[in-house]
């Protein structure tokens, strides 16, 4: 196992990058602690794929260094850096049985025959395919195939770290859930050091002990689920993450008040008096509906209930306002306006969180 970082990184694809938006990964210094498990979470196209393949060593990085420990590593090849990785379709040996495509990883590395069968036993039982060991891989459903991918991903014990590429793509909804846990499980009992690709939050949030969240070729924000709840330090992870995302309002800030549409906001903190592109942004958690004179003047446009909650749609001047309403709270259609918890408050300068003082 081993701590792998990541020193002045930064990859394009370009042969000759010019500006910042030649590079698909930016400027990246992080360490991936020994043992713990990360989900990298991003829409598609910001680069997650990229900066897997650089640890891995598919990808050789324009710029910077990486390290397994205190090893650099940057132009060993893949083989050299015993890692394991799952890409989002399968990769299997069509002409072996599901028993052989599983072994391989552990015959490659010379393992004894009676360790091999008592491992890929239990990690064909972790994929639900130990009735199928026996056949060949050929004609098995990519469901099932992929499932291979990912046993023969968590086959070996020994690796320095486990990458998996968005590796539950073709996997139904339900197995999907049950794999999960089995990864999971398998962090529990072996402590590797995994990075979890993902483009859906309910995967990376159930999945990781930390997050890091992309967002256009570059790491905005690294925290615990509740983190990125409580505290998103950019806007992408405040709309990005959450359902519905943060509300965000261009909001002119001075000291401890937030002005929207001449309406004074209270804040909670002093922010002093920045200067930029200044939102503020709220989570419909931290949103109420309201009528009388506080708050800002909304239009509700619909109520949904989604089960757990209700959803208000309200209309702010040509923005939308969500907010969340307990299931068994009435929600008064005659409400007009909307306020903020202070504790939910958060003020971004383009589009960075800052910190405020004690008011
Ligand atoms: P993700 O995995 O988050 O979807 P990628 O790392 O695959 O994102 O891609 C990041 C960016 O780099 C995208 O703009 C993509 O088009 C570009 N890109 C990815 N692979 C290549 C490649 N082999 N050649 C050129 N551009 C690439
Ligand atoms: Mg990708």
């Amino acid at each position: 196992m081993a701590k792998i970082t990541l020193d002045n990184l930064a990859h394009s694809y370009l042969p000759e990058p010019t500006g910042e938006e030649d590079y698909a990964l930016k400027q990246l210094d992080h360490v991936w602690a020994d043992g713990e498990a990360y989900a990298l979470l991003g829409a598609s196209g910001c680069g997650k794929s990229t900066l897997l393949n650089i640890i891995s060593g598919l990808l050789t990085p324009s710029r910077g260094r990486i390290l397994f420990n205190d090893r650099d590593v940057t132009e060993a090849p893949t083989a050299e850096r015993n890692i394991a990785q799952v890409f989002q379709f399968p990769v299997v040996y069509d002409t072996m049985s599901v028993r052989d495509n599983l072994a391989f990883p552990l015959r490659n590395r010379g393992a004894n025959a009676t360790y091999i069968r008592e491992r890929v036993q239990k990690i064909g039982a972790m994929i639900g395919m130990e009735h199928e060991l026996d056949r060949k891989a050929r004609g098995l459903t990519a469901d099932a195939k992929q499932k291979i991918s990912l046993g023969r991903g968590m086959v070996r014990e020994d690796v320095n770290a486990l990458l998996f590429d968005e590796p539950l793509t073709v996997i139904d909804p339900h197995m999907k859930w049950e794999l999960r846990t089995q990864l999971k499980a398998l962090h529990h009992e072996f402590g590797h050091t995994m990075i979890y690709v993902t483009h859906d939050q309910t995967e990376a949030l159930t999945f990781a002990d930390k997050v890091v969240v992309m967002h256009d070729g570059r790491v905005v924000q690294i925290g615990t689920p509740q983190e990125l709840f409580e505290r998103p330090g950019h806007t992408f992870v405040g709309y990005f993450i959450g359902s519905p995302g943060m509300n965000l309002l261009d909001a002119t800030v001075k000291g401890d008040t937030a002005l929207i549409d001449n309406t004074e906001i209270p804040l909670g903190r002093d922010y002093g008096r920045p200067a930029g592109h200044v939102q503020i942004g709220v989570r419909p958690e931290f949103t109420r509906l309201a009528a009388g004179n506080d708050g800002l003047k909304v239009k509700v446009r619909r109520v949904e209930d989604v089960g757990r909650h209700k959803v208000v749609r309200t209309d702010f001047f040509g923005s939308e306002i969500n907010v969340i309403a307990g299931e068994s709270e009435g929600v008064d259609t005659a409400a007009d306006r909307v306020t903020f918890d202070p504790a939910g408050i958060n003020v971004y300068v383009d589009d960075w969180r800052i910190e405020g003082t004690a008011a």
